[in-house]
């Protein structure tokens, strides 16, 4: 059964009991979640910047995590992998998660250990990864390369001539400094994508009930 479509996370975290773990008995830096996500279901987060400010190439306004305050394009080793690794030992059997989806504190493809570190997710959680990406470094061979590994690379594209065979529709309703189109406005544009099979909406999507690993830790990727 899918939460409500248009509860924010914080909201919807608030009826899940508070237990050790997702309090924060186990301190995690890099993994958090799970969140409900309405593409990926059940999503544990993997944040291979994991940074105070975000960092990103791109400055959105409808960015959840406000602001960017470390703009950069260069990429660079922001985590020791050990560490990661030590982290998905502690909680690859306390886990149900659809995905292991690499996003966080920025854009995870600025991370230049991102292949190595798809692999060592793969291997220690046995679940299909995703990179949320704003495809800002695809013309790098290195980033194409780690994104080879993935299961599923979710990139946003900008373009006035394409030919999907699918269009998911979004618009920001996790809290953010811009109004998000109403279900009347989205339902419009939908409207325009008749002859395609399948048009899915944020609106539409259903998400799982997810209990994080911890809670503040969550949030701070999180925060609607
Ligand atoms: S690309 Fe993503 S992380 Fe970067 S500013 Fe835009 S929404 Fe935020």
């Amino acid at each position: 059964m899918g939460e409500k479509k248009d509860v924010p996370l914080r909201r919807a975290l608030q009826t899940i009991p508070a237990t050790e773990s997702n309090l924060g008995g186990d301190f995690l830096a890099y993994v958090y979640g799970p969140v409900p996500s309405w593409r990926l279901g059940r999503s544990l987060g993997i944040d291979l910047l994991s940074v105070r400010e975000k960092t990103c190439p791109f400055d959105c306004i409808y960015c959840q995590l406000g602001r960017t305050v470390n703009k950069q394009i260069r990429r660079e080793k922001f985590i020791d992998l050990r560490l990661l690794q030590a982290e998905l030992e502690t909680i690859k059997d306390k886990v149900r998660a659809d995905y292991a989806t690499f996003s966080g504190t920025g854009e995870p493809t600025l991370a230049c250990n991102l292949g190595k570190a798809i692999e060592l997710v793969k291997n220690i959680l046995s679940l299909p990864v995703a990179i949320l990406t704003n495809a800002a470094l695809l013309k790098d061979e290195e980033v194409l390369f780690s994104l080879l590994k993935a299961d599923l690379v979710i990139a946003k594209l900008d373009a006035s001539r394409i030919a999907p065979d699918e269009v998911q529709i979004n618009t920001p309703i996790r809290p953010c400094p811009v109004k998000p189109l109403s279900q009347e406005e989205i339902a419009a544009i939908q409207r325009e994508f008749f002859a395609l099979k399948k048009v899915t909406t944020v609106y539409e999507a259903t998400r799982p009930i997810v209990a994080p690993l911890n809670l503040a830790e969550t949030i701070r990727r999180r925060p609607g």
